[in-house]
């Protein structure tokens, strides 16, 4: 059990070195990172924690594995964006956006990116199928920057289908990428241990305090807060989630997940023949069955 244990130690040292060897652009982004939203976090913390909390080396790992992880997605997620057709539906849209100035274009390859983002995250959480590959990033029990990084690759292929739309509707791939990009900067600000609430701003934009209902283990909270940039989608959606009179206070899943980095990417493909691509699952509610009870 202990060679077990070493060996899969070994395993995500080797990801994380190879990646690095390709590319080792997320050591320049950790420090600027850390330069930037530490200060804020030691000067306005939401919770007390320490800077060194538990897993923080595995969710520095998953940062410095992000090229691999990102070729991986890219390459899932084209097979995933072709086979989705979401680009026909962009084809038909394409005389219609081509027809409207560059500015133009780009608010509304945002607005329907947001729209589509919204949903795809959505699904994430109610397709076990989904579910199995974001509930890594659920398993997060303190909430933090660097913790923004603990994706499972496949997790990402979620924006295969949007970004699919938006090629077919003929939205520049600079646009395109440049919007996924944001969104992942944006992810790891979401993410950051400070206490502003924003409230002012909360119907407008998503602040610190709205995604992290979204990773509450708190029953109330549970499959709220799928926006990415605007709270509109879950406000005419009804997942919005932002109670005036109590704050989180603590996050994670109840859900197994494996100790180590090589266990967590390995763990979403077993007993994958038996799983449905249905609504009926993902992420539930503590009073509600469990999926093992309806297996
Ligand atoms: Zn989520
Ligand atoms: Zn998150």
């Amino acid at each position: 059990m202990r060679r077990r244990a070493w060996l899969l130690r070994v395993g995500g040292a080797a990801v994380i070195a190879t990646s690095l060897v390709f590319d080792a652009s997320p050591l320049a982004l950790l420090a600027v990172l850390f330069v930037l939203v530490v200060p804020f976090e030691r000067l306005f913390p939401r919770h007390q924690q320490p800077f060194r909390r538990q897993r923080l080396l595995q969710d520095v790992g998953y940062a410095l594995a992000q090229p691999a992880f990102a070729a991986v997605g890219v390459f899932v997620g084209a097979i995933i964006g072709a086979l989705s057709l979401f680009w026909l539906p962009g084809l038909a849209t394409r005389p219609i956006v081509e027809s409207l100035s560059p500015f133009t274009q780009t608010i509304v390859a945002f607005v329907i990116f947001d729209f589509l983002i919204y949903w795809a995250h959505r699904w994430s959480h109610e397709i076990p199928l989904l579910w199995r590959f974001h509930a890594l990033h659920h398993s997060i029990e303190r909430m933090d920057w660097v913790s923004a990084f603990r994706n499972h690759p496949i997790d990402g292929i979620i924006l295969a289908p949007p970004v699919a739309f938006l090629i077919g509707a003929g939205v520049p791939l600079e646009t395109t990428g440049a919007l996924a990009v944001l969104q992942a900067l944006v992810g790891i600000f979401l993410h950051a241990n400070v206490r502003w609430r924003l409230r002012p701003l909360q119907r407008l934009i998503i602040t610190p305090e709205f995604h992290h209902w979204h990773h509450a283990n708190d029953t109330e909270a549970i499959n709220s807060n799928y926006s990415v940039f605007l709270p509109l989608w879950d406000i005419i959606f009804g997942t919005w989630f932002m109670p005036e009179d109590r704050r989180p206070e603590r996050y994670g899943i109840d859900e197994y997940v494996p100790p180590t980095m090589v266990g967590q990417l390995a763990h979403p493909f077993r007993g994958l023949r038996s799983c449905r691509l249905s609504r009926s699952g993902g992420r539930r509610r503590r009073d509600e069955p469990s999926r093992s009870a309806n297996a």
